[in-house]
Parts: C-alpha cells; sequence; structure tokens
C-alpha cells in the first residue's frame, strides 16, 4: 500500500480531519482505481472531483468528441476543445488539477468480454453514461465480477442515484430498469439544465468514496430521486427482484 507524501497530508488535510475519515481512508483513496464510463457531464464533474479528492488511478471511457453544445455542462471542456476527443481532453485538464493522479483512456466503445476484463482491473465502476443499453451493460459486467457500481442519471429538472455492491440479496439495476419500461428519453429530445449534471456527477463522486473507504452508509438498495424544481429529495427503498434476468436466482443472460 502507498503511503501519503508529505505534499498530500497536507493537501488532503481537511478531508483527513473528518471525524472518522482520518490517514488511513485518504491513503485508501490514494491506492483505489475507478473507471468512469462516459465523460460527459456527470463523467466531467464525477472525474474532476475524485481527482481532487486524491483517488490514485482514473480511467476514463468515452468514444466522442467535444462540441459545442457540451459546453454548458461538461466542464472539462472549453470552446478551444471543439472536435478533440473527450478522453484526451479530459486527462490533459485532470492532470493539471493534480498531477500525482494516474490516468488510463480508453476511445472506443467495449464489447462484453472487455468491459469485464476492464471492470475487473479497478475497484468501483462509476455510470455516467446517456442510455438504457449501456447502463444495463455496464450493470450486467460489474454483477459478473461483483464489482460495486455507482449509477447516476439526470435529465430535465430530475435525476436518480443509487449504488450497487452486489451482495448477496441485494438488487442490480436491471431490478430497477425493468421497472420503467424501455422508452428512456435522452438529454437530445428532453434537454437537460447545467447545474443539475454538476450534483449528480458530485453525489456519484461522494458515493464513490464513501464505498471506496467503507466510510458512511451509500445508497445500497435505496434510491435517490430528486425533482429539482420543487428542489424535493426522495428517498424508495429498492429489493432484488427473485426473476431478474440478471441478479435472479434462476437465470442469468
Ligand atoms: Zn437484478
Amino acid at each position: 500500500m502507498l503511503a501519503l507524501t508529505d505534499q498530500e497530508l497536507l493537501r488532503y488535510d481537511r478531508q483527513i480531519s473528518l471525524l472518522g475519515f482520518d490517514i488511513d481512508k485518504q491513503q485508501m483513496l490514494k491506492n483505489s482505481a475507478v473507471l468512469i464510463i462516459g465523460l460527459g457531464g456527470l463523467g466531467c464533474t464525477a472525474s474532476l472531483y475524485l481527482s481532487r479528492a486524491g483517488i490514485g488511478k482514473l480511467t476514463l471511457v468515452d468514444f466522442d468528441t467535444v462540441s459545442e453544445s457540451n459546453l454548458n455542462r461538461q466542464i472539462l471542456y472549453t470552446h478551444q476543445d471543439i472536435k478533440q476527443l473527450k478522453v484526451d481532453v479530459a486527462k490533459q485538464t485532470l492532470i493539471k488539477m493534480n498531477s500525482d493522479i494516474e490516468i488510463d483512456t480508453i476511445n472506443q466503445k467495449l464489447d462484453d468480454v472487455s468491459l469485464t476484463s476492464l471492470i475487473k482491473q479497478h475497484n468501483l465502476v462509476i455510470d455516467c453514461t446517456d442510455n438504457l443499453s449501456s447502463r444495463e451493460q455496464i450493470n450486467r459486467c460489474c454483477f459478473q465480477v461483483k464489482k460495486p457500481l455507482v449509477s447516476g442519471a439526470a435529465i430535465r429538472m430530475e435525476g436518480i442515484l443509487t449504488t450497487f455492491t452486489y451482495q448477496a440479496n441485494e438488487p442490480c439495476y436491471h431490478c430497477l430498469s425493468r421497472l420503467f419500461g424501455q422508452d428512456q428519453l435522452t438529454c437530445i429530445e428532453a434537454g437537460v439544465m447545467a447545474p443539475l449534471v454538476g450534483m449528480f456527477g458530485s453525489m456519484q463522486a461522494l458515493e464513490a468514496i464513501k464505498v471506496l473507504t467503507d466510510y458512511g452508509q451509500p445508497l445500497v438498495g435505496r434510491v435517490l430521486m430528486i425533482d429539482a424544481k420543487s428542489m424535493q429529495f426522495n428517498h424508495v427503498s429498492l429489493s432484488k427482484q427473485p426473476d431478474c434476468q440478471v441478479c435472479g436466482n434462476s437465470n442469468k443472460i
């Protein structure tokens, strides 16, 4: 286990001072590797906070380039990055903020086999994608190797956040998604308010830190639903569906 340097002890002093967090947990962050899939509004914010908070390694996956309509909410990019690969620009920006962090980038869509082998090399996965089929794939692969997954989605003025650790009798993403069917809108169709994705990206980073360091109670078996128009925060509990196609007892995809 890599120990913290004197400079890191200073930089992360405000986290180390937290009751129950201490040097041990900051050191756990330094020795953690997180896989972030999707570098839109959620992924930009989550990667920014995780690198600032002292995570040891990030792997960024995205196969898109920066466009003008990204700039209102994808806070790692500027006007001069337009048409460049998101993974490249994101890496450069994050390294500027924290040069101690190790960053790998993958500029392609992965199939189940390569995604699962990538997930195995990390301690936790953050789903920052914007479509149902990617979310289902990430959940399927995380479940297979039982790696924790922090899942967030934001659209219009609403969003949901939840965490899966895939222990016995815990639900998976498919236990949730099968409740709302196939007709999912995207932000291109429905729009999204810029600070909303910042809220959810930050909360995804926070959940990741909690799971990685065993600090507090992550949103396992619970879904946080926020309606930003009225600022109503609600929790619903989510249980394992015995006949779920992914985590159910009888059949596996
Ligand atoms: Zn399930």
